[in-house]
């Protein structure tokens, strides 16, 4: 597991210390918009538990953390209802231009969303 920088944005946010306009929030996970959205809908769904990629958290969330993770994004993806698709997508590590290193994942529509990479 790499190191988990207890001060990151998303950290503060989970205990009420940033402000965040909220989607959804169980126990697991908690839903919110980005601040700087990249389309109409742009959605944040974060674990609770502290992991800073996706691979930390494949690798020591347990199964009870895992489902409840999916069972949010279920709940979130029924609250935006988005129609004609989305993209989900998790930036990780310097290449992927990752900003907060507590894992999260992209919910991103609204509109024709374009090419998946940009050359
Ligand atoms: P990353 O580049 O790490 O995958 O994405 C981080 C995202 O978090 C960015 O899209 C950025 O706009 C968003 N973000 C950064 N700080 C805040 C904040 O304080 N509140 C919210 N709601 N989003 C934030």
């Amino acid at each position: 597991m790499t190191l988990y920088d207890e001060n990151n944005v998303f950290a503060k946010i989970i205990r009420g210390e940033i402000p965040s306009k909220k989607v959804y929030e169980d126990a697991f996970s908690l839903a919110f918009h980005d601040i700087n959205p990249k389309a109409p809908i742009h959605v944040l769904i974060i674990p609770k538990i502290k992991v800073k990629t996706f691979q930390d958290f494949a690798r020591d969330a347990s199964p009870e953390e895992m489902k409840g993770f999916f069972n949010g994004m279920d709940h979130v993806l029924r609250i935006l209802n988005i129609q004609g698709g989305y993209r989900i997508m998790a930036n990780t590590g310097i290449h992927s231009g990752q900003e907060v290193d507590h894992f999260h994942l992209h919910i991103l529509g609204g509109k024709h969303l374009g090419p998946m990479v940009c050359a």
